[in-house]
């Protein structure tokens, strides 16, 4: 069975849809990586990340993502000229899809997702753990390094469906042209240095 989950962003100008939700058509994992850590540092809000700089996140195939209200609030931006693109509402800086275009995904930070805590889990499955090296402090056991083989197995197959089913663009890009659909703010090294609050970990 599948539900339809309501986006809205803090401030409730920026409101959406994701359609077919279920624990089998979406990917569901915290992200420790340093990225999504100075993208949360760069938008300032509160409650984006957790203790450990983990960051949940909700990936969809992007044609079941609407934006239903306030698609005037948002703004994107990339860490780096090659990065990933990273939506916002500007209204209240709240982060509202991650995607890298061809590839079909938008990764729905938790944010941004209207369902109660205690219902997440029946809803998007339990989350996996990825990148736990970049972690702040010393995270939980379970949080896994990098990722494991099943999260690798589970998001490519995860992703080639979505190219069958779900291909149609996320509404942060243009259906026709494919560009996003506000301009990109592309932070320079200087400006990327200023919001990762400390040295990138050896590989
Ligand atoms: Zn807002
Ligand atoms: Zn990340």
């Amino acid at each position: 069975m599948t539900t339809v989950v309501k986006l809205r962003c803090r401030c409730g100008s920026v409101r959406g849809t994701l359609e077919e939700v279920s624990p089998s058509t979406v990917n569901h994992a915290i992200c420790y990586c340093d990225d999504c850590q100075t993208f949360a540092n760069f938008l300032g809000s509160e409650g984006i990340t957790d203790a450990w700089g983990g960051t949940d996140i909700v990936q969809v195939g992007p044609a079941r993502m609407k934006i239903t209200e306030g698609a005037e609030h948002l703004r994107c931006v990339r860490l780096s000229p090659k990065g990933l693109h990273r939506f916002y509402a500007g209204c209240c800086k709240t982060p509202i899809g991650n995607a890298m275009p061809p590839v079909p995904f938008v990764g729905i930070p938790r944010a941004f997702l209207d369902v109660d805590a205690e219902k997440s889990d029946e809803t998007f499955g339990p989350a996996d753990t990825v990148q736990g090296r970049f972690a702040r402090g010393i995270p939980p056991a379970h949080v896994h390094p990098k990722a494991s083989f099943r999260t690798l197995a589970r998001s490519t197959q995860r992703v080639l469906s979505w190219l069958i089913f779900a291909r149609r663009p996320s509404p942060y890009f243009d259906p026709k042209t494919g560009k996003p659909s506000v301009a990109p703010q592309i932070l320079t090294k200087d400006e990327r240095a200023t919001h990762r609050d400390r040295p990138r970990a050896k590989a």
